[in-house]
């Protein structure tokens, strides 16, 4: 019996702990991107001087990265890779 009880408060911690467990928050989640009110575009900028949307047609509005995601829209290559070279001189800096 002794067992069991001890087999039971560990399935509870268990069904607790997957309960409470949240989906973790995203690093700039709250940063301000630019995405193409244009129907066919599915990336957003973080860049807003980006080439790519200076080749939007529509206009350009500022959402939250977090926005951007819930509209499936995935982030643009270039502005990708710009973001990854800043986060690489930051790291440079600080060393
Ligand atoms: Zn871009």
């Amino acid at each position: 019996m002794k067992k069991f009880c001890l087999f039971l408060s560990l399935l509870i911690t268990l069904m607790l702990y997957s309960c409470s467990k949240e989906e973790p928050p995203v690093p700039g989640d709250n940063d301000i991107v630019y995405v193409c009110s244009g129907n066919s575009a599915s990336t957003y900028h973080t860049q807003r001087d980006c080439s790519s949307l200076k080749s939007c047609k529509q206009d350009v509005l500022e959402v939250t990265r977090r926005k951007a995601r819930e509209n499936e829209r995935i982030i643009c290559m270039n502005c990708k890779k710009k973001d990854d070279e800043n986060k690489l001189k930051d790291t440079v800096t600080k060393n």
